[in-house]
C-alpha cells in the first residue's frame, strides 16, 4: 500500500523541474570535480585517509581521446574500462600489482600479455608476442609492446576488445544499439564476466551523462536540516532490514522526509524486497553500491539504468518491509543505508557510518559558509 501512487504531488513537482534537475546534475558534479581538481585530493573511503593522488584528469583524457582515435571506441567507453579495472586494482593491489605512479588502473597478467608459451614472460617485440599467442599491442608506435607504457596497455585492451567485437555477426549497416551490443560482446570476450560487462557499461553510462570521471561529491541521504537521529550500529544484530545481516546504518525520521541520493550514480535496482520494502540500489563510479531500504515512495521518474546526482531526491522515508509488498508499520520509520564494494566476483558492505558523518559535517560546514551573517 505505500507504492509509488501514494506520492503523487511529490513527483508532479519534481516532473515539472526535471529539465532543471539535469542540468543541476551535471553542474552539481562538475563543481564537485573542479573542487577535488584544485584542492587536489579524491574521495576516501572511510572519510579519514585521503588520498594523496594528484589530479590526472587531463592527461588521462587525452589518453582516452588518443587510444579512441587508434581503436574507434569512444573516449568514455575507454575510460568507463579503465575505471573498472581501477576499482578492481583496489580492492586486490596484490593479484594486481600497478604502478602507484600510473594513471591507469589497467593490470593485464604477464602470460595474457606476452603469451602463455612465451619464454620470456617479458617480452615487449609485438610479432613475437603475437606468435605467442599474448595480447600485448604497441599504442604509442615506438615499435615495442610494453605493459609499463600506459598507452600500450589502454590500447591492448581496446584493440583486444574490438577484435571480440568483430566475428560472428555482419558488420555493415549496423544500427546504433547493435553497435552496443557489440561493445558488449566484445567486453564479454575480454573479461569472460556478466558482471565486468554490466560495470563498464554503466560506468559508461554515468560517464556519459557528467562528462567527467571524477564525481566525488557526496551529501548526506537526508536533508541536514530535517529531524533525524542515527548512531554506529555496524554488525548490530537489532537493525531492521540489512541485505543479510544487519550491514548498514539506520537513520530515524518521520514519514515523508526525503531521502536522497549520496552520490553520481546509476540506479541498478528498485522494487519490494520483503526485508528492505521498497528499496532502490544505486552503483557509484567507484563501483561502491549505495542501497537505501525502507522507504513510504519513490520518485516515480526514477528507474533502473537512470542516472542521477548527489542530493537528488529518490524516495522518502518510510517503515516498508518484513513482509509481503506493501507490508509497511512492523517497524519505526527510518532509512536503512547500507554501502557494498563489489571486489570484481563478491560485494562486500563496509560501515556507512564514518562517511555519514564526515557527508553530514560537510554539508553542515558548506550551509553555514553559504548563509549571510545573521543580525548582530
Ligand atoms: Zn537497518
Amino acid at each position: 500500500m505505500w507504492g509509488e501512487q501514494r506520492v503523487p504531488h511529490r513527483c508532479n513537482r519534481h516532473s515539472s523541474k526535471s529539465a532543471r534537475v539535469v542540468r543541476h546534475a551535471l553542474a552539481g558534479c562538475l563543481a564537485a570535480l573542479l573542487l577535488a581538481g584544485l584542492a587536489g585530493r579524491v574521495h576516501a573511503e572511510d572519510g579519514n585517509q585521503p588520498h594523496k593522488k594528484q589530479d590526472n584528469s587531463a592527461s588521462l583524457r587525452q589518453l582516452y581521446e588518443q587510444i579512441g582515435r587508434k581503436t574507434g571506441l569512444r573516449w568514455q567507453q575507454l575510460a568507463a574500462i579503465d575505471q573498472y579495472e581501477r576499482t578492481l586494482t583496489r580492492v586486490r593491489p596484490k593479484s594486481r600489482p600497478v604502478a602507484p605512479q600510473a594513471l591507469t588502473g589497467i593490470y593485464i597478467s604477464e602470460t595474457r600479455w606476452a603469451g602463455e608459451l612465451n619464454p620470456d614472460p617479458h617480452d615487449t617485440a609485438p610479432l613475437s608476442i603475437a606468435w605467442f599467442g599474448g595480447i600485448g599491442q604497441d599504442g604509442d608506435n615506438d615499435g615495442r609492446a610494453d605493459p609499463s607504457s600506459e598507452a600500450d596497455l589502454l590500447y591492448t585492451v581496446a584493440s583486444a576488445i574490438r577484435a571480440g567485437e568483430a566475428g560472428g555477426t555482419g558488420e555493415a549497416g549496423q544500427t546504433s544499439a547493435a553497435v552496443g551490443d557489440r561493445y558488449a560482446i566484445g567486453l564479454w570476450r575480454y573479461y569472460h564476466s556478466e558482471r565486468a560487462v554490466l560495470r563498464v557499461r554503466q560506468f559508461a553510462a554515468i560517464i556519459d551523462a557528467f562528462g567527467s570521471t571524477r564525481l566525488r561529491k557526496h551529501v548526506f541521504p537526508l536533508p541536514v536540516t530535517a529531524e533525524y537521529s542515527y548512531r554506529s550500529t555496524w554488525g548490530d544484530r537489532r537493525g531492521w532490514g540489512g541485505r543479510r545481516i544487519h550491514e548498514g546504518t539506520d537513520i530515524f525520521a518521520p514519514y515523508g522526509v526525503p531521502v536522497r541520493s549520496t552520490s553520481c550514480g546509476i540506479v541498478e535496482l528498485k522494487g519490494w524486497n520483503r526485508y528492505g520494502g521498497w528499496r532502490i540500489g544505486i552503483r557509484d563510479i567507484d563501483n561502491v553500491y549505495h542501497y537505501y531500504a525502507h522507504l513510504q515512495g519513490y520518485d516515480n521518474k526514477i528507474k533502473p539504468g537512470d542516472v542521477v546526482q548527489p542530493g537528488q531526491v529518490i524516495g522518502w522515508v518510510g517503515s516498508s518491509g518484513y513482509g509481503r509488498p506493501g507490508t509497511q508499520g512492523k517497524f519505526p520509520p527510518h532509512l536503512h543505508y547500507g554501502v557494498y564494494r563489489d571486489r570484481g566476483t563478491v560485494e562486500w558492505a563496509f560501515d556507512p557510518y564514518p562517511l555519514l558523518r564526515k557527508w553530514e559535517r560537510d554539508e553542515r560546514k558548506s550551509q553555514r559558509a553559504a548563509r549571510p551573517s545573521a543580525g548582530r
